[in-house]
């Protein structure tokens, strides 16, 4: 039987793999999951693990609370040392975090190959910590799989067509995660009657770009302070970005939770009447479940939804953020659109991983 070792390490790489380890149920293979540690609280962690049914890890390297450097070079080091005992065919990885680039590197400088689910994805800014990840896996794998045609395109403009990659549109596998788990969410979920919500924004913020400068956050937390005085915002609130808020003392208006599961994440988008949020995840969730989106940054990897008229990018500041928010609550907006595939993007995944290996 083959064997390919999955790195993963953080909240949505769970989501996705929860898609392809179960695609895989189909095939002749063995799948060992490699967990880094990178996100570790229960809520951030366990719970999906146990929610969605994924595997449990075959490895945790408990990882985690470092410098991008110290960070992506322990995982480097151990993973490097589980791949030389588990020989495996390939290694997937996903998306675009410190687990990503160090799954990458310490396959291909074994020669294994790589493979990238969420590849070709861009934002054309250098100073955020996940784009450099991607750039360096997608031209260092051999297989790349891209949830959207602007993913492809980036590809072809970096001339990837040159170098000895497969590139395939597979579609998105958090579309397929969404439709899969709707159905279970709805009769897991009860946050709305636990919270007791009725007309509701919600919202998410913990880009770096938006925790570490905190001038940007208060701006963002008095945008959403004012927003909060005409309808309720709730924010299940990023651990990275709850240490800086009480580190500072900045107490919001707003409701603020711990991070929710999945069933509930996807019960409060299902249930709100617009999204404010930083997560690339979360941007095309609110397009999933028919949201109007407003992106907490000056630029999205996922441009379609910009040009189909789903989601706007209001940055940081307070005034342009309220003024997105006005624009997009009383926008009519077309939801139709296929832009990520038709909920089989984790078998297509499966099946190209397959004659990879
Ligand atoms: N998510 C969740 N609970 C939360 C916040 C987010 O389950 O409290 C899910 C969300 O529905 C999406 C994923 O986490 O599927 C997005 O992850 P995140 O925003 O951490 O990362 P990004 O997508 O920006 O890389």
């Amino acid at each position: 039987m083959k064997k390919i070792v999955t790195v993963i390490g953080a909240r949505p790489q769970f989501i996705k793999a929860a898609t392809i380890s179960r695609a895989f149920k189909k095939f002749p293979v063995k799948e060992v999951i490699v967990h880094t540690g990178q996100h570790f609280d229960k809520n951030m962690s366990d719970i999906f693990f146990s929610e969605m049914q994924i595997p449990l890890p075959d490895y945790n390297l408990d990882i985690n609370s470092l410098s991008h450097g110290a960070m992506t070079g322990k995982m480097l080091e151990a993973i490097e040392e589980i791949l030389f005992s588990e020989k495996p065919e390939a290694v997937m990885v996903y998306g675009d975090t410190n687990s990503t680039l160090a799954g990458a590197l310490a396959a291909r400088k074994l020669n294994i190959p790589v493979v990238h689910v969420e590849a070709g994805l861009r934002s054309f800014n250098n100073n955020m910590p996940e784009e450099i990840n991607r750039i360096i896996t997608d031209r260092i794998s051999s297989l790349l799989l891209c949830p959207s045609d602007t993913a492809v395109k980036n590809l072809h403009n970096e001339g990837f067509e040159n170098f000895d990659t497969i590139i395939v549109k597979n579609g998105d596998v958090m579309f397929d995660a969404s439709l899969f788990y709707s159905p279970i969410a709805k009769t897991k979920s009860n946050i709305i009657n636990s919270l007791n919500l009725n007309e509701f924004v919600l919202a998410t913020v913990h880009r770096q770009e938006n925790t570490d400068n905190i001038d940007n956050l208060k701006q963002i937390i008095n945008a959403l302070n004012t927003i909060n005085k005409s309808v309720e915002v709730v924010v299940p609130l990023h651990p990275r970005t709850k240490n800086i808020i009480q580190k500072h003392d900045i107490r919001p208006d707003f409701k603020i939770i711990e991070p929710v599961g999945y069933f509930d994440m996807i019960t409060l988008q299902q249930n709100c009447n617009l999204i404010l949020t930083d997560s690339g995840g979360v941007q095309k969730e609110a397009f999933f479940f028919k949201k109007p989106c407003v992106t907490l940054r000056n630029e999205t990897e996922w441009t379609e939804l910009l040009e189909h008229g789903c989601n706007m990018l209001a940055g940081h500041d307070t005034e342009s953020i309220i003024n997105a928010y006005e624009t997009m609550n009383n926008k009519n907006i077309n939801f139709g659109a296929n832009l990520y595939g038709n909920g089989d993007a984790a078998d297509i995944a499966a099946e190209h991983i397959f004659n990879l290996l």
